[in-house]
């Protein structure tokens, strides 16, 4: 079993690495010589339990993930992430203080602007902490304000929990670390969405409520969600699903059981049936990094990728069109347009004749984005950046 070499720069499903999916395919078939693939076996067999727990314990080594924090998987994407995050955490603030207080969410982009909208619609109450249009000239998403410039509208507030996306996949724009003020703040627990950006730097888990990640960009397929979780935080939930006539009163939701974060702990990931050979690759992909240097290395050579990219289009400031401010543009997810009009379709019918493909801008955004992810070669990206470069010289004027 063999492929070319891709050069896909698609934001997810997203490419992974070749020799994870050759593993991959014969775990399919036959894992470990039971005789059986990975995916027909029960969830709850010996085999299973290891790939859970030896996933678990790569990650740990990956992240370093202090023992403060624990480890687990649910089904569904990021989007099931934005209701169960919601509810457990608005149930955790209950248990914690007897009281509810408002879930904060800093908007930088269409996957933070969502969480939000979504908690709002499960009538959890939210407050927009900022929404960065608010700060950019053309009221679009493409910066991120000064922490000064909004860090005095949390004083002395309370949250249940302040959420922020870490790295907007549609705009491009990533925070470029925590913001000093919500670490500051020993009450605040911040929640945040690393679907397109984990494992692509290095993060103090110790600083996080929670993290959530979807697993079809940076680790594996889509599915499965990993999560990241304060001990504190699945205690406080259990305390308070002791009174349920409290969280009635405080008109909490009750989360689903299969998204219950304690259930699922307690149950090692498995309460439900949970997609074992999608966990497989995941922890292949978590073994191919640790192989690899660790996310140390692998932190570096992103920062190679969009240094490479980055550069090229900056190279060509009358053809070439960065909306992102530079100060937090994304290292995964490069977001630029052709000042020239009428030349979309040629672009990316030139570079798919050089077998670069996934190129195209998503749809509320339009123009261009090239997804640089983990899996994505620096020889690839060299590749895109010539590209770019002849494309701007021969269409010039
Ligand atoms: N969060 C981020 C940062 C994303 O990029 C995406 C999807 O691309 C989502 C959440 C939603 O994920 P899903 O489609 O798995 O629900």
């Amino acid at each position: 079993l063999d492929r070319e070499e891709p050069n896909y720069f698609g934001a997810g499903p997203a490419q992974l690495p070749t020799n994870v999916l050759q593993q991959a395919a014969m775990d399919l078939i036959n894992y470990n010589d039971v005789g059986l693939g990975i995916g027909e076996i029960s969830h709850r067999s010996k085999d299973a339990t290891e790939v859970i727990n030896s996933s678990k314990e790569d990650l740990r080594k990956l992240l370093a993930v202090p023992e403060t924090h624990e480890v687990f998987y649910m089904q569904g994407g990021g989007t099931t992430g934005f209701s169960s995050l919601a509810t457990n955490l608005m149930t955790a603030y209950v248990g914690a203080t007897g009281t509810t207080a408002p879930g904060g969410y800093l908007v930088t982009g269409s996957w933070s602007q969502k969480a939000e909208e979504e908690a709002a619609r499960l009538r959890l109450s939210t407050e927009i902490i900022f929404d960065s249009r608010k700060f950019d000239a053309n009221g679009k998403y493409g910066n991120i304000p000064e922490e000064s410039q909004w860090s005095d509208k949390i004083k002395g507030k309370k949250y249940s929990y302040v959420y922020l996306c870490e790295n907007e996949t549609v705009h491009g724009v990533e925070f470029p670390s925590l913001p000093k003020c919500l670490q500051d703040r020993d009450d605040i627990e911040i929640v945040a969405d690393l679907s397109s950006d984990i494992l692509s730097r290095k993060v103090d888990i110790s600083k996080y409520g929670v993290i959530m990640a979807g697993a079809q960009k940076n680790i594996g397929l889509a599915g499965l969600t990993l999560y990241i979780i304060k001990k504190s935080i699945l205690e406080n939930i259990s305390k308070a699903e002791t009174n349920d006539a409290l969280l009635a009163k405080l008109n909490v939701p009750v989360t689903p059981i299969a998204f219950d974060y304690p259930i699922v702990v307690k149950n090692n990931s498995a309460y439900n049936t949970i997609p074992i050979f999608t966990l497989r690759i995941m922890d292949l992909v978590f073994q191919n990094l640790l192989k690899h240097g660790g996310v140390e290395h692998q932190q570096k050579e992103n920062e190679r990728k969009a240094n490479i990219l980055y550069t090229a289009l900056d190279a060509c400031p009358d053809f070439y069109n960065l909306p992102v401010d530079p100060k937090c543009r994304s290292k995964m997810n490069v977001v630029f347009t052709l000042k020239k009009e009428g030349l979309d379709e040629l672009f990316l019918k030139e570079a798919a004749a050089l077998k670069l493909t996934g190129l195209k801008g998503h749809r509320s955004v339009g123009g261009f984005r090239a997804s640089i992810y983990n899996a994505v070669s620096v020889q690839s990206v060299e590749k895109l950046a010539k590209f770019a470069t002849e494309f701007a010289k021969e269409h010039s004027n």
